[in-house]
């Protein structure tokens, strides 16, 4: 087998092989770029050394031949004090894994060499500066020695003289650094070969740290890909003022213009940019400087940019005014440059439409969608969440819903702050620039509410210590009284002390032509989550085709409503229920009219009932006594029938179609409702079109008994009003007897969709909680057990694939059944490629997710 590659004998396609910096540079070396000469030993290599677990170097690998090639390209050689061969030792994963993993630089050094050079150059400060450089990485990176002392020896000489720079070290300075080094590790091999084999051991070895498993876990890297290592003749920015080093781009990373950009720091090595030792100076001052050596760089990079079809983040090094190419690969940018850069990209001719679509990170594009934070703008981390729903906002602190609402009536931007929320904070919420809870996961109440109104949250902020009646909050050692101001970023999930600038996103041209590029591939219809015409409103300005899911317990969220659905509950007789019911019904009518309204033409999924108790029943003693106030009932015959229907399980508990089941009167109230609802708007000259699901539902059984009385409901309500329709009516699939069962559940009389409630069915299948389980999944994830929260993203193997048996059992038995998926998966832009490859119709999420969704449907589709 070969193990180490020379730089012609490779390309930009041998990533699996030689890591993505290896592959990259024979590729710009083919394109006869000035490529400092090198060789790759292969990711294979490192493996066998993983397999072999010798902790030596495989014995098989040989890299006389190659380093000789070097010796004979430079015209220097390894190890010889007259004219010595330096070389970077550097790893090289085939995917990028920035930073992670280790580089030893200016390797083949000892005391007799550095001597050699000083003779040879005159140089000394050039050579003790390296020389220093060098001991102190190898110390680190391969003898794993504490940092902290090597740093605090060029402190002390810099505070000795009075000066801050490293350009102001001297000669003397670093000989003297040197020997310090030399004190701290005496133990650094002077034979050149033996360091290099040191350094390749330690690059292998750092494909096993900490950071870069953790980093692959996070991006879904296999561990079994190893890394490479490259080994290159060194290039150096740092011997005197003809030389230098820096970083650029081929366009703007930030913005996306078309205008090449980057730094350069003259008198200087690759790794003080990279360590901001010194502020870097922009390139044009470079080009004032040298105008050849920018020239060359100028049209490398364009050369590269159109050679790679994508924009390139550059590293280069002048020594005594030669160029030299250390790195290309492709840039990382931000949301807004990815669109920018593949839009422009389309107009140059450079990609293809669907190849550009391809290129857009989906989900960072709900950038464009709400307000951010000005990245320039300085802040103060003091706190950090989930990043539950997306947008950043600033505000005074406010412990209750109606401090919010108060404020807010006030004119005041204001921060609801809770330990979680329930559903009687939804006015605090909607009143609120954005909402921070201490407890609750991605799929948590405030969360899903949360995005439900595009308001930014922070959920899960685990370290908050919040007393709602002393009205503090505690984060760390920050304390802070109501009306204190904080920021919160619901993108990254961070918490920032006071005001920091935000940006307003705007309708962006470009944006939208990636919108209909992935529109005009994808094959999922994209559709939402809304409970009020405003949510439909938005989603359909956002591109929504219907509505999916619409919880017609969350019509019940404001107060005056809320007790109408509470006396509901806790009603002792039929006579009762059904007078709550009539008001309740009347709410719902209304409403439904107006989301048919907004949707009109577009389907609408309105779903019966789903409370979990515990989010309706009243908690404290004042909502009792209100409770008991509307019913006209002692206070204390309310609190004895809220202990009796209090849950220990409530999200296992009496919700969902279990309702229907024990009071049929509150099924047939909602398909009344609906029916009714319909009939008005389209005698208004409308095109409604409402669907009803039943939710929470096991066995078939429950759905035999439960939609005939939906469709007795529907046809009486619809015959009094002389109006003819048809409402399809369909299920829920979100526990695993349903799935289990599917073809039973699929072949009931009048059943004629179903829709996966992944929340339901992720927290049935892996038994997590959904309230509860972001007290460990953090843990999980920590310890590589969990690679991401399968309440964000699909658990492809587990959830998804008893979502595959459903659908065979289902196809099996009605083949064309309408098939969707209602959790908050559904905006998710890697489950939205799970539920495209298993032929679903549509996915629905939160309003202002469709955007994303829309984009990925369309990546899935190219
Ligand atoms: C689900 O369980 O995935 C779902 C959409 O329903 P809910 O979140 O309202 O329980
Ligand atoms: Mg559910």
């Amino acid at each position: 087998i070969k193990r180490v590659y020379l730089l012609d004998e490779g390309n930009k396609d041998m990533k699996m092989l030689l890591g993505g910096k290896g592959a990259n540079l024979c590729e710009m070396a083919k394109l006869e770029l000035p490529v400092p000469p090198a060789f790759i030993i292969t990711t294979e290599t490192c493996l066998e050394y993983f397999r072999e677990g010798t902790g030596n170097l495989p014995a098989a690998l040989d890299f006389e031949e190659q380093l000789k090639a070097l010796e004979d390209d430079t015209g220097k050689k390894f190890g010889n004090p007259q004219n010595p061969l330096l070389v970077s030792v550097r790893s090289g994963a085939p995917a990028s894994m920035p930073g992670m993993m280790d580089t030893v630089l200016n390797l083949g050094l000892n005391d007799e060499i550095v001597q050699g050079i000083i003779d040879t150059t005159g140089n000394e400060r050039f050579a003790y500066d390296t020389y220093r450089r060098f001991l102190n990485m190898y110390s680190d990176v391969v003898m794993d020695l504490d940092k902290e002392p090597f740093e605090e020896v060029i402190s002390e000489i810099k505070k000795k003289k009075g000066i801050k720079l490293d350009l102001e070290m001297e000669a003397s300075d670093w000989k003297e650094v040197v020997g310090e080094f030399k004190k701290l590790n005496p133990n650094v091999p002077t034979d050149p070969r033996e360091q290099l084999r040191g350094a390749i051991l330690a690059v292998f070895r750092s494909w096993n740290n900490d950071r870069a498993i953790r980093y692959r876990s996070y991006n879904g890297i296999p561990d079994a890909w190893g890394t490479a290592v490259s080994v290159q003749a060194m290039a150096y920015g740092n011997m005197n003022d003809g030389c230098g080093t820096g970083v650029a781009f081929s366009r703007n990373p930030s913005t996306g213009e078309n205008k090449f950009f980057g730094e350069f720091l003259p008198n200087a090595a690759g790794e003080d940019v990279v360590a901001g030792i010194r502020t870097p100076q922009p390139l044009e001052e470079m080009a004032q400087k040298w105008p050849e050596v920018y020239a060359e760089l100028f049209k490398y990079q364009g050369q590269l940019e159109k050679y790679y079809g994508d924009m390139q983040d550059i590293e280069f090094t002048v020594e005594n005014g030669r160029l030299y190419m250390l790195q290309c690969r492709n840039g990382k940018r931000t949301a807004k440059a990815s669109v920018k850069i593949a839009v422009d990209m389309v107009k140059e001719g450079t990609l293809t439409e669907q190849e550009a679509l391809l290129r857009i990170p989906a989900n960072q594009m709900d950038f464009f969608l709400h307000p951010t934070l000005d990245p320039k703008a300085e802040k103060t981390v003091i706190g950090e969440g989930l990043p539950a729903s997306p947008g950043a906002a600033t505000g005074k602190i406010v412990f209750t819903p109606d401090d919010a609402e108060a404020m807010a009536n006030l004119g005041e931007d204001v921060i609801l702050v809770r330990k979680e929320t329930t559903p009687e904070d939804i006015h605090g919420m909607k009143s609120a620039q954005g909402v921070l809870t201490a407890l609750g996961g991605m799929t948590s109440h405030a969360a899903v509410v949360a995005r439900g109104m595009g308001k930014c949250c922070v959920s899960g902020c685990t370290a908050a210590e919040v007393d709602f009646r002393a009205k503090t909050l505690k984060l760390g050692e920050v304390e802070l009284k109501e009306h204190d101001v904080i920021t919160i970023d619901g993108s990254t999930g961070e918490v920032y002390l006071g005001t920091v600038d935000r940006r307003s996103a705007t309708e962006d041209a470009d944006f939208q032509t990636v919108l209909k590029w992935a529109d005009d591939l994808r094959q999922l219809k994209v559709l939402t989550n809304a409970d009020t015409p405003e949510q439909a409103k938005t989603a359909r300005s956002l591109g929504a085709q219907g509505i999916g899911l619409c919880r017609s317990e969350h019509m019940f969220f404001a107060p005056e409503r809320i007790s109408a659905m509470r006396a509901m509950i806790v009603s002792e007789e039929k006579k009762e229920r059904l007078e709550h019911l009539e008001t309740m019904g009347a709410f719902q009518r209304d409403d439904i009219a107006k989301i048919l309204e907004e949707m009109d033409g577009l389907p609408v999924t309105i779903r019966l009932l789903d409370p979990p108790l515990h989010e309706f029943l009243p908690h404290s003693l004042d909502e009792m006594q209100a409770l008991a106030d509307t019913v006209g009932k002692p206070l204390s015959v309310v609190q004895d029938r809220v202990a009796q229907l209090q849950e220990v399980n409530p999200m296992l508990g009496f919700r969902g179609c279990r309702l229907s089941v024990v009071y049929p009167e509150i099924t047939e109230m909602q398909a009344r409702a609906v029916a009714s609802a319909a009939a008005t708007n389209k005698k208004a000259g409308l095109d409604p079109k409402p669907e009803i699901m039943v939710p929470v539902v096991s066995t078939a059984k429950e759905l035999r008994l439960i939609v005939p009385r939906i469709q007795a409901a529907v046809a009486d309500e619809l015959k009094k009003a002389g109006v003819d329709m048809d409402i399809p009516i369909g299920t829920m699939m979100e526990l695993p007897r349903a799935c289990q069962t599917a073809d039973q559940i699929v072949g009931t009389e009048g059943v004629e969709f179903m829709s996966f409630g992944t929340n339901d069915l992720t927290q049935s299948v892996w038994g997590f909680s959904r309230d509860d389980a972001i007290k460990f999944i953090g843990r999980y994830q920590e310890q590589g057990l969990l690679d991401f929260d399968p309440f964000a993203r699909i658990d492809e193997e587990g959830v998804g694939g008893l979502i595959k048996t459903a659908l065979e059992k289902a196809r099996a038995k009605q083949p064309g059944t309408k098939v969707g998926i209602c959790g908050e998966h559904g905006g998710e832009p890697k489950s939205v490629h799970f539920f495209h490859s298993q032929g679903f119709d549509y996915v629905s999420c939160s309003p202002f997710r469709v955007p994303i969704a829309r984009i990925a449907a369309g990546q899935a589709a190219a």
